[in-house]
C-alpha cells in the first residue's frame, strides 16, 4: 500500500519505472501532482472541475477530490487496465462516485467533445504536442492548462533537429541555461497553439525537475489578447566566449557579441516573457498546510519563489564563469550572491540570476577575482 498525499493506492512499483508497467505510476512525479494541486487551489480555489485525460492510476484525480475540494474529476486513460485500477482507487479511498466521470479513449478525441474545465492536465509519455490544440479548446476562459514534457533532451538541445521539427524552434545546448531554453520553447509552443485559436495562454508557473518540465498557463480568449502575448516570443542570443546573452525580437537580432566581438549563437523562437506570476506563487504558500506535500515539492517551491524575484532571461553558473571567463572558483555561492545582487535558480544548484547588465557583472567578477 502506497500513500501519496491523502490518497492510498495498491500498486507494485518495479525497480525501474517505465511506460511498460501495466498501469503507470511514478512515485518521483509526486512533485508534478503536488504542484498541480497547489496551482489550482491558488488560482481557481475549491470547487474546480478537473480533467485528467491521461490519468494512469488516477492518483492525481483522487487527490484533487480528497485534498483540493474539487467538485468533479473527469478521468480518462486509453489503457483499460488503468481504468480498472482507477475504479479500485475510488473504492479504496472511499471517494464519492457521483463526483467522478470515467472514460477510456484517445485523450485528444475526448477533449474535443468535452469543454468548460477549470483545469486540464496533459501528462503523456514524452512530448505533449499532439494534445495541445484539443486541450486548449477544452479549458474554460480563466481556467488553467498544465502541460508536462518528458522529452527534455529534445527541448534542451541534445536532438536539435527533432526540436525544430516538433516544436519549430532551435534549442541551445551550448548555453549553461539550456534547460531554461527548453522550457521557454515548450511555453512558446503552447502560446502559439493557443494564438491560432484566438486564445491567449499566459504562463503562470513552471519548473524543471529530474526528467520532466511542467508549465501551467492561464487561458483567456480574444485575438487581440493573443496578439499581445505573441509579442513575448523572440530569440536569445548567446556568446560562448564571454557568456553575454540577450533576449531579442526578430527585428532586433544581432550576430556579433557587443562585448567581445565573437560570433553569437542563438535559440528560438521561444518565450522571452516572465516564467512565473509572483502573486500566484504567494497564493501557493497558503494551501501548503492543508495538503500533504512531499519534502521535495516544498523545497522546489521555495527555490522557485526566490528565483521569481529576478525574472531574467537566462542565468549564469559558477562552472561556466570559471571555465569561459577563467575566473577562479568562488568559495561559496551564498556569500557570492549579495556581491552580484543574485538569486539562486532551481534549474541547477550552482546557478544564479542577476539583473546586473552583463558588462557590470563582468566588472564585479573581475574585481572579485583580483581580491582573491
Ligand atoms: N498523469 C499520470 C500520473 O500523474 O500518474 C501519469 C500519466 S502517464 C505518464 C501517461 C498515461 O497516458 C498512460 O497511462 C497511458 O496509458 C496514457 N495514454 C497514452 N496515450 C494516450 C492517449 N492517446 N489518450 C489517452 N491516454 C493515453
Amino acid at each position: 500500500m502506497i500513500q501519496e498525499g491523502k490518497a492510498r493506492l495498491h500498486i507494485q512499483i518495479p525497480s525501474i519505472v517505465s511506460s511498460r508497467m501495466p498501469v503507470f505510476y511514478n512515485p518521483h512525479m509526486v512533485i508534478n501532482r503536488d504542484m498541480s494541486l497547489l496551482v489550482v487551489l491558488a488560482s481557481v480555489g475549491e470547487g474546480a472541475i478537473i480533467c485528467d485525460p491521461m490519468g494512469a492510476s488516477g492518483i492525481r484525480g483522487i487527490r484533487f477530490l480528497l485534498e483540493a475540494g474539487a467538485k468533479k474529476v473527469i478521468y480518462n486513460d486509453i489503457n483499460p487496465m488503468a481504468v480498472e485500477e482507477f475504479k479500485r482507487l475510488i473504492k479504496i479511498n472511499c471517494v464519492d462516485e457521483s463526483k467522478v466521470e470515467i472514460y477510456s479513449e484517445d485523450a485528444s478525441l475526448l477533449l474535443r467533445k468535452l469543454r468548460g474545465f477549470d483545469y486540464v492536465d496533459i501528462d503523456p509519455f514524452g512530448s505533449p504536442v499532439d494534445f495541445l490544440e484539443s486541450a486548449i479548446l477544452s479549458v474554460k476562459r480563466g481556467g488553467l492548462l498544465g502541460v508536462s514534457a518528458t522529452d527534455t533532451a529534445v527541448l534542451s538541445g541534445t536532438y536539435p533537429t527533432t526540436c525544430i521539427r516538433r516544436y519549430g524552434s532551435k534549442p541551445l545546448l551550448e548555453a549553461e541555461f539550456y534547460h531554461e531554453v527548453g522550457i521557454r520553447i515548450l511555453i512558446k509552443k503552447v502560446v502559439e497553439e493557443g494564438a491560432k485559436l484566438d486564445c491567449a495562454l499566459t504562463p503562470v508557473f513552471c519548473y524543471s525537475y529530474r526528467h520532466h518540465f511542467k508549465v501551467f498557463l492561464r487561458k483567456d480568449i480574444g485575438a487581440r489578447r493573443a496578439d499581445q502575448l505573441m509579442r513575448d516570443i523572440g530569440y536569445i542570443v548567446y556568446c560562448s566566449k564571454c557568456l553575454y546573452r540577450k533576449a531579442l525580437k526578430c527585428e532586433g537580432m544581432i550576430n556579433i557579441c557587443p562585448i567581445c566581438g565573437n560570433e553569437l549563437l542563438y535559440a528560438g523562437p521561444l518565450w522571452i516573457g516572465k516564467l512565473w506570476n509572483e502573486e500566484l506563487i504567494t497564493g501557493m504558500q497558503k494551501p501548503k498546510d492543508r495538503l500533504i506535500l512531499s519534502k521535495e515539492t516544498i523545497k522546489l517551491l521555495s527555490k522557485v519563489q526566490q528565483e521569481a524575484t529576478k525574472q531574467t532571461v537566462g542565468f549564469y553558473t559558477l562552472s561556466a564563469i570559471g571555465e569561459k571567463l577563467r575566473i577562479g572558483s568562488f568559495p561559496n555561492l551564498e556569500k557570492f550572491l549579495p556581491l552580484i545582487e543574485g538569486v539562486r535558480t532551481h534549474f541547477t544548484g550552482e546557478g544564479f540570476r542577476t539583473t546586473l547588465s552583463h558588462s557590470e557583472l563582468l566588472k564585479r567578477l573581475g574585481s572579485l577575482s583580483l581580491r582573491q
